[in-house]
């Protein structure tokens, strides 16, 4: 069975490994840059992502890459602390979270398809630009940056094309530019004093404006010594963010470099006897603009034999910071329901070959399960973000003592926190008790099946 995927972002890397993993082998990603480069800043991969990764056997290497942060702590505009809790394994969960900056995370993942797969199942300077659903294969045009074309045909098109995905806006042609919130987020790292406990990623503000916060590097792990990195110092991924003034016209471009200062100034009087927020954007190495954008959800993933996955299907805003875990149980999630129904059909069809119409109905049964599972549960946890997800706990606070409590508990009940905390969880599928119990996503093709790839 051939398997094509369209972009080598941590969706469609995480795909690939998924699928080699379950015994696929006939797989290529196709990735639109010339020379992959390990951009972005911070993400975070939530403990339900971190179990599958350590299924996939990449627990090691990745931890190699990470910092496990042991709490997440909210605080209002004045640093005034409103919810913390534990988080990883501190919460019970049998899987750490992970702090890993996104690029050194996608060239781990890069270089692991190329053990794994050969060097040659990432084809650079690839573009996806239209596919045509035949009946029995997908027909998949790409284009070089020179402008050259090329078609692959293949029985599964995956694509994991980003925000801005050509199956997408080719199937979905009203869908139009992203959504953008009105919230302008600027992101950034910096080696700053050590703050907290040193694995704290924190939250401070409303709705309006926030800035958050987490160690990518721990104590004294710098490479930098003598730059000002080592003991008592910390490599912290920030994220502030602002309502822009109206008028201001939103780009859904990464990487747009910006000069800190204006940043700094926003945030002149949040100096916090536990951080000095305005000093850390100073400290920048560099700050890089970027509107906060989603996408609407969709009524359907699957066409013909192709299907979106990752922020192709599913953009959401970073609160939560769920992006990166959700294309990966995405990806896992394709890989189990693809093994299981090849091994159905070669169960059903006995010592013959299956008939290529029970094969192509059989992976399109697979495709429709994947949509089942993950399309509506990614809607929901779409929604939940565009209500802030679980920061909603500061605008509460916000909206309740603007200028600041003596008692957290005066004005939010500690129920209501711990329920908008638990929430969340429940609807990103990782809630301690649903996550330890639920059943492996890995699934395996046996060895006659492998030799029919
Ligand atoms: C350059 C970059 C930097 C980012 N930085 C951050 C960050 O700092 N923090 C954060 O939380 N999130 C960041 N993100 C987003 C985050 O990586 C995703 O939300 C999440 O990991 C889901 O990944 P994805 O694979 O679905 O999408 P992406 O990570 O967006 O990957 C999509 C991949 O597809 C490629 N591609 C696009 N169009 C085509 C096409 N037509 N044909 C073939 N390939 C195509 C892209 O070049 C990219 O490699 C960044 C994304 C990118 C692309």
């Amino acid at each position: 069975m051939k398997i094509v995927i369209a972009g080598a972002g941590i969706g469609g890397l995480a795909t690939a490994l998924s699928l080699h993993r379950a015994g696929f082998s006939d797989i290529v990603v196709y990735e639109r840059v010339a020379e992959l480069r390990p951009l972005g800043v911070g993400i975070n991969l939530l403990p339900h992502a971190v179990r599958e990764l350590t299924e996939l056997g990449l627990a090691a290497e990745v931890e190699a890459i990470a910092v496990k942060p042991g709490r997440l702590s909210y605080f209002n505009r004045h640093g005034q602390p409103i919810w913390s809790e534990p988080r990883g394994t501190e919460a019970g969960y049998d899987w750490p979270q992970l702090s890993v900056h996104r690029g050194e995370f996608q060239m781990l993942l890069v270089d692991e398809v190329r053990r794994r797969l050969g060097n040659d199942a990432i084809r650079l300077d690839s573009r996806l630009a239209v596919v045509e659903h035949g009946e029995r294969h997908e027909f998949a045009r790409f284009a070089r940056a020179d402008g050259e074309e090329f078609e692959v045909a293949a029985d599964v098109l995956v694509a994991a094309d980003g925000i801005h995905s050509a199956l997408r806006a080719q199937e979905y042609p009203e869908d139009g530019a992203p959504v953008w919130s009105g919230l302008v987020l600027w992101r950034g790292t910096a080696t700053v004093p050590a703050y907290l406990d040193g694995r704290t990623m924190i939250m401070a503000g409303d709705g309006e404006q926030k800035f958050v916060a987490y160690p990518l590097e721990g104590e004294g792990e710098g490479e930098g010594e003598g730059e000002g990195e080592g003991e008592g110092m910390l490599r912290l991924n920030f994220i502030a963010e602002r309502r822009a003034p109206e008028g201001t016209r939103e780009r859904a471009d990464w990487n747009r470099p910006v000069d800190p200062a204006p940043i700094v100034e926003l945030f002149d009087a949040w100096t916090f006897d536990w951080l000095d927020v305005p000093a850390t954007i100073a400290a920048a190495d560099e700050i890089l603009e970027y509107p906060m954008v989603d996408r609407e959800a969709l009524p359907a993933w699957r066409f013909g034999g192709s299907v979106l996955l990752g922020d192709a299907a599913h953009a959401m805003y970073p609160n939560g910071s769920n992006g990166a875990s959700q294309a990966i149980l995405d990806a896992r999630t394709l890989a189990f329901h693809l093994a299981n129904r090849v091994v159905e059909l070669e169960k059903t069809a006995g010592t013959t070959a299956a008939d290529p119409a029970a094969t192509t109905a059989a992976i399109r049964a697979a495709l429709d399960a994947y949509d089942a599972d993950r399309r509506p549960a990614t809607a929901r946890l779409l929604e939940m973000t565009r209500r802030l997800g679980p920061e909603r706990v500061m605008q509460l606070a916000y909206d309740r003592a603007p200028e600041g409590f003596a008692d957290i508990h005066d004005v939010i009940p500690a129920e209501e926190l711990q329920q908008i905390a638990d929430d969340y969880k429940r609807t990103a599928g990782f809630h301690p008790s649903t996550l330890n119990e639920r059943s492996s996503l890995s699934a395996r093709l046996g060895p006659r099946e492998q030799m029919a790839d």
